[in-house]
Parts: C-alpha cells; structure tokens; sequence
C-alpha cells in the first residue's frame, strides 16, 4: 500500500481548494542573490484568511463529524491562528464555538480575535496558563477545555474538543498529504529543492512534512524554524510525533529519532510572540520584493532565519529553497505599531 492509499483510509473533509500554489520568488531570489526560492502558498487555504491549520482541520473536522459534534471546543492564545481557523471551520459545517483564549481581554479587538468575534465565537478569556496545564491539554487530558465542554454537554449539546494547535497524528496528516502534492509540484516543474524551510511552533506540520517526504523518499530536507523555546527538544518531540503519526498510517517504516529532524532556535528572539527587528524586517523585504504578506510570530522570524542563512552562505547559489507560507497575516493587525517602524526593507 503505498502512503496515497494509507491516507485514504481517513475521512476527510475539504475545507479548500488544493493544489495550493507553488511559485517561483523571482524578485526575492534575485534580491538576496543566494538560491532560487519558491514559496508554497499555504497562507492562500480557505478559513477566514487561511494559514497552516485548514490542512489539520480537515481531518480533524471529519473526526468531529463522525462523532456528531455540534459544538467545538478549542484553545490558543488571544492571537491564535488555530483558534481562527478552527472556528471557520466549526462555522462552515454549521458548528458552534467556544474558544478558550489565554491572556486577559484586551480594550481592542484586532487580528485574529476580531475575526473570532464576528465569528460570532463564545470567547473566554482565561489569563495566564501554567506551562504544566498547556502540557496536559497538550497530552490530550485537557483540564481546562474539558471543564468548557462538560458545561456544554451539561445543557444538552454534543462537545468535541479540538487539540491545541491541531498536532495529533490525526492532524498532521494534513502534512502529510501536502509532502505527497508538493512532490507532484516538483516533478511537474522539473525541480529537486535541497531544503524545505518553515516555522515551527507545536512541531505537527514539520512531523507531517518529514514523514511524507521520508515515504516519498525525497531528497529534500524539511528545515524547521522554532518561533518559540521549549524545556523538551523539539526534535525529540517532533520524531515521536512522525513516528506516532506513522503507526497510525499502519507503516512500520520509517522509524525517526530527534537526529532525523533540523530544528534551529537561532531566530526565536526574545519568545513566542515577541517581534524580531529581523523578523520585522524580513516581512518588509518580502512585502517590498513579492508582493507576499508574512506575519511577525510565525512566518516573519521563519523568513528571517532563511534569509540570514542566505547572506552566511549556508544556503547557496545553485540550490532551491521552497518556502512554506503557513499564513498569519491576520496577527499582523494586532501589531501595527511595531510593524511601522522607520526602517525600509528592501529599497
Ligand atoms: C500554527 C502556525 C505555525 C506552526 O505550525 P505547527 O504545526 O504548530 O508547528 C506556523 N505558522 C503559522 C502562521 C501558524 O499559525
């Protein structure tokens, strides 16, 4: 069976059109005078502004139809992408919300928590969550959205509670699907890119990725770049996902270890959610080369350790980059001010 067949087997339901585009970045390319680099437009999916979690969300939005949920219980940050997109998606199959947002409520509402609110979302602000709790709702046991939904199932409604950041092997298949169109897109354009590079936050879509162009047996290497410090080594937590993800295809091969897996911290800065002057400003340089908007948590900091690889050499004149855009644009809002500052990118 090969990994096509494998994924058939899960129900899926399509939340956007796919292929996403892969494009040639001329004027970028041209502008850093290292590589040629393409970007994979996955900030142009559907859901409210698209991003990296509709891909997820269409195997995890089958899970919750399959159980008959009417109501989708999820948690993130007031910022969240994930809680966006999964409250497009719970809207679209005619689903309610409830997102559990950490952090207090601000006066204004902008970005994504603007969109959650014309959603029509039920918000609840819950301040700071202790690292050992966003573990457990990590690990599935869910403290904090298990007291939501069991209110909800107390009035009658049918709860399905969305992992935080969609990075559960059921997930991931999301990328793992995408490895398998985005080799398609290579052959179809004659290309054999050296490096895959992303932004890496919970790990899921750079598991998904690896395992798919490990089955594919693909020479590219997937490059992650962590937007955010961690007490666990991500490549540990990453392989484990790859290989948890993989049981569930049924695949006893490959086998990963922290070792298969790039991750650099080099272009965190200060923490998640904290703007970079380099991420700042490598979404100036791409903004004023392509035309392509990148966002300051994820995508912005990602791009900015692409670029920085390009100018120490690291990634080199005669290979390929493909650059997976996995969205954000819509938290760019929420930081407006620090976005406009008066350095120029690319003049
Ligand atoms: C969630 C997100 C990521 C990180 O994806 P993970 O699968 O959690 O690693 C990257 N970029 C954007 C814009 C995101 O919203």
């Amino acid at each position: 069976m090969d990994i096509f067949d494998r994924l058939s087997v899960f129900p899926r339901v399509p939340l956007t059109p796919l292929p996403t585009p892969l494009e040639f970045a001329a004027n970028l390319s041209h502008f850093l005078g290292g590589p040629r680099i393409f970007f994979k437009r996955d900030d142009l999916t559907a859901l409210a502004f698209g991003g990296n979690k509709t891909r997820k969300l269409e195997f995890i939005m089958a899970d919750a139809i399959e159980k008959k949920a009417d109501v989708v219980v999820t948690l993130g940050g007031v910022q969240s992408n994930w809680a966006r997109q999964t409250a497009s998606a719970a809207r679209r199959l005619g689903m309610d919300v409830a997102l559990v947002l950490e952090g207090e409520e601000p006066e204004q509402y902008q970005g994504n928590l603007l969109l959650d609110y014309l959603m029509g979302c039920d918000l609840r602000f819950v301040g700071r969550i202790p690292q050992d709790v966003e573990d457990k709702e990590i690990a599935g046991e869910c403290p904090i959205t298990g007291e939501v939904a069991g209110e909800i199932r107390a009035k009658g409604r049918a709860p399905y509670i969305a992992p935080l950041g969609g990075a559960t092997p059921l997930g991931n298949l999301g990328y793992v699907s995408a490895a398998v169109e985005l080799e398609r897109q290579f052959s179809d354009m004659g290309i054999s890119p050296q490096y895959l590079a992303l932004a890496t936050g919970t790990g899921g879509t750079q598991a998904g990725l690896a395992l798919g162009v490990e089955t594919l047996g693909a020479k590219t290497r997937v490059m992650g770049l962590s937007i955010s410090r961690h007490t666990r080594p991500k490549e540990e937590e990453i392989s484990e996902l790859c290989n948890r993800t993989a049981e569930m295809l049924g695949m006893k091969h490959p086998r990963f270890c922290a070792d298969h897996i790039d991750v650099t911290y080099d272009y965190v800065g200060a923490g998640y959610g904290v703007p970079t002057e380099e991420g700042i400003e490598a979404i100036k340089i791409v903004a004023g080369t392509e035309g392509i908007i990148l966002d300051p948590v994820y995508s912005g900091k990602a791009m900015a350790g692409v670029i920085d690889l390009v100018r120490r050499g690291v990634l080199k004149k005669g290979e390929d980059v493909v650059f997976l855009h996995t969205g954000g644009a819509a938290a760019g809002f929420a930081y407006g001010d620090t976005l406009r500052s008066e350095k120029r990118g690319a003049e």
